[in-house]
């Protein structure tokens, strides 16, 4: 494809997918314009980690507030310690558990890294993401793309490229089509700049794994939601309070309860077949990874029909499973901020 044609600008949104839609990024990161792109966890809304104009466009089109940083994406090792002042040993041990993958590390920022991705702060999430489009644009690019999800700030997180589409309908936006995104929540952060190791935002790795990996403790918040110290806030001020939130209005309801619903009260379920009232029934897997996987798309699904409400069946809870216990407490984390009143 000719240069003209991959540069031209975008008025409306546009999906594109294969080798053809990596170099249409890549010439868009270089102009300094926004590509959204697949990543294992959810679509991340990418831009040039490097230049500060580009990361404004995306806090911009996000509406996100300017003191809630950003992830800093690379391809790998060598990539994160140009980002970062220094490489820890820890930083070392968890990339070579789990990168490619859902984990973000928080580090002391390196000179090269804008200040506006790190709110200003003095340190630097990073993270190597498991898809292989995120990594192609990434390495093409040879340069560091910040990728918060791709989604209007507060809103449900993005696991289509049509959720990106719905949120930013005529934006000067490329996506990247990776198809759905397997792991459907958010990547773990992990603070590393402490004395003590801290996950600020749970995930689908959990403070087990991690743990096992480091060979000391990690402490674990059951749900962010409920912390509202000064100290945390600064820290992490992503972590506090509404968000993932569907513009319809959404609750968690037990499953006894599920046969009241009426019409217009859609339901995502794992358990029922038929909705009571012959309304929307969304039905999603009983099995922990399943239900994370398929629970950003089921409360999309259910909040472009018209409901007046959602009423989300909370997954079900193998205590005895470590890995298990820790997805189920990362989607719980995502449901209780996304019914937060
Ligand atoms: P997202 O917008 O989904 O990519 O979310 C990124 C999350 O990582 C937000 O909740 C941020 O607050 C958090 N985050 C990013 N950078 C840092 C940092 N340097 N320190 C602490 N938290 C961070
Ligand atoms: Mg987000």
């Amino acid at each position: 494809m000719r240069a003209q044609t991959r540069n031209k600008k975008i008025k409306m949104t546009e999906i594109h997918s294969g080798p053809q839609a990596i170099s249409m990024g890549v010439d868009r990161l270089r102009d300094q314009r926004l590509v959204a792109f697949p990543t294992e966890t959810v679509y991340g809304l990418g831009a040039n980690a490097l230049n500060a104009q580009a990361v404004d466009h995306v806090f911009s089109l996000k509406g996100r507030p300017s003191n809630n940083p950003l992830i800093v994406h690379v391809s790998g090792i060598e990539m994160a310690k140009t980002v970062v002042q220094e490489w820890t040993p820890e930083a070392e041990k968890i990339a070579q558990t789990f990168w490619p993958g859902p984990v973000t590390m928080v580090l002391e920022k390196g000179s090269s890294v804008p200040s506006n991705v790190c709110a200003d702060g003095s340190t630097v999430a990073v993270r190597c993401p498991a898809h292989p489009c995120a990594l192609a644009l990434i390495e093409a690019f040879g340069y560091p793309i910040v990728g918060p999800s791709a989604n209007p700030s507060g809103w449900i997180s993005p696991t289509t490229p049509e959720h990106v589409v719905d949120g930013f309908k005529d934006a000067d936006l490329l996506v990247i089509d990776g198809g759905h995104c397997r792991a459907g929540i958010e990547s773990t952060v992990v603070d590393l700049t402490q004395d003590s190791i801290q996950i600020l935002r749970l995930g689908v790795v959990g403070a087990h794994e991690l743990e096992e990996t480091l060979g000391h403790t990690v402490s674990s918040p059951i749900c962010r939601s409920e912390v509202d110290s000064d100290t945390d806030q600064v820290r992490s001020p992503g972590m506090i309070g509404a968000h993932y939130q569907p513009r319809t209005k959404t609750k968690l309801i037990n499953t006894a309860d599920l046969e009241a619903a009426k019409f217009d009260q859609a339901l995502i379920s794992w358990s029922i077949k038929s909705h009571p009232a012959d309304g929307q029934l969304i039905e999603i897997p009983e099995s922990m990874s399943d239900y994370a996987s398929q629970i950003y798309r089921a409360l999309h699904d259910a909040d472009r029909h018209g409901n007046t409400e959602i009423w989300v069946e909370p997954p079900s809870i193998n205590q005895g499973n470590t890995q298990e216990r820790a997805i189920y407490e990362a989607v719980m984390e995502r449901l209780k901020r996304a019914t937060h009143a």
